[in-house]
């Protein structure tokens, strides 16, 4: 705060409180804010009826309940007051925003990320540890699925199972799990629906949820039955291409320089324009984060960056393919934190 001059930082809901506090904020119209004025004691301004799921860290923040009836916002100015720069949380609710300028008309905002990412951004070892631990749980679904069915199935029921499964083994939040089967797997981003697998469809799952606070996030593929040779020829290619992304990310190396060797082992096989995203994205408390692997990215990656490693190509109509990996910038070298094999899974 005191390198680019902001007098108070304020958190809300977003992973940036449960970081600096241990307490995530639900995701309410009652205000719960951190308070971290330059300089003088952190204050969590905290609903009274939420408070009791606080665990005080005197050492760290004052807990500040509040009533029904009391003004947060002014709770907040109060413990800012004279600040003429604030750092507000990315995620806060833009009525809190608007309320907080209003009763702040001389001060200028900024992202509290401008203060919060370069903290963030590289993973200590306890945070490797935990994205290791997190990475764990789904290598074990992913090697799971390989000897389940899918044929006859519906998305929606897999995608059930991957939930299930993820819960079972230890997340304590399932954040996302795509089941893309057939032509669907053509979407990146697909929504699981109630389309029935069928003999001859590639199926792609893409799964993570949050353990201690720390998200995994993989991508496997399956193929009912036996492959055709432009599936199975494809995807050797993306192998490739994955283990070109990940040999590249060390420490030093630019993310957009990680992103084109990725991507250039994906043109030289003819794909290259099938290849529609960037090739990763940070992982940590959020699913998403810095840093981005894509290109106009010069960042130079660092010791205990963390983030995925997942080209994929799409063809529209028919189907698609992705293989992901979360990967750690080291002193040795990139380390995968996922092992599942990474072969097309023959299922039945
Ligand atoms: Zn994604
Ligand atoms: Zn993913
Ligand atoms: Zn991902």
């Amino acid at each position: 705060m005191d390198e680019i001059g902001v007098d108070a930082l304020l958190c809300s809901v977003g992973p940036d409180l449960p970081y600096l506090t241990g307490y995530e904020a639900m995701p309410l119209e009652r205000l719960t804010m951190l308070v971290v004025p330059r300089g003088s004691e952190a204050v969590l301004v905290v609903p009274r009826l939420e408070a009791p799921r606080v665990v005080e860290r005197p050492d760290v923040f004052g807990v500040e309940p509040w009533d029904e009836t009391d003004d947060p916002i002014r709770r907040v100015v109060d413990h800012a007051r004279g600040a003429r720069s604030v750092a507000i949380g990315d995620q806060t609710w833009a009525r809190f925003v608007l309320a907080l300028q209003d009763a702040l008309p001389d001060a200028r905002f900024c992202p509290a990320s401008a203060v919060t990412g370069p903290l963030r951004v590289v993973k200590d070892a306890d945070e490797i540890e935990a994205l290791r631990a997190a990475a764990h749980i789904v290598d074990e679904i992913a090697i799971v699925m390989r000897d389940r069915p899918f044929a006859g199935r519906t998305e929606r029921d897999v995608h059930r199972e991957l939930v299930e499964r993820m819960l079972d083994g230890g997340h304590e939040r399932a954040n996302f799990a795509i089941v893309a089967s057939g032509p669907n797997a053509a979407s990146p981003h697909h929504d699981p629906t109630d389309r029935r697998i069928k003999p001859g469809d590639v199926v792609l799952c893409d799964f993570g949820g949050t353990r201690n606070g720390y998200c995994s996030d993989i991508t496997r593929m399956f193929h009912v039955g036996e492959p055709p040779a432009e599936v199975s020829d494809a995807y050797d290619a993306l192998v490739v291409a994955q283990e070109a992304g990940v040999v590249a990310a060390t420490v030093g190396t630019p993310c957009e320089a990680v992103d084109a060797a990725a991507r250039s082992a994906l043109v030289d096989a003819g794909l290259g324009d099938a290849f529609v995203h960037r090739t990763g994205h940070g992982i940590g408390m959020e699913a998403h984060e810095d840093p981005y692997v894509v290109t106009g990215n010069a960042t130079p990656l660092a010791v205990g960056h963390a983030f995925s490693i997942e080209p994929g190509v799409y063809f529209p109509d028919r189907w698609g393919l992705r293989l992901e990996d979360i990967v750690v910038a080291l002193p040795n070298g990139p380390e995968r934190l996922n092992d599942a094999p990474r072969d097309l899974a023959i299922v039945g």
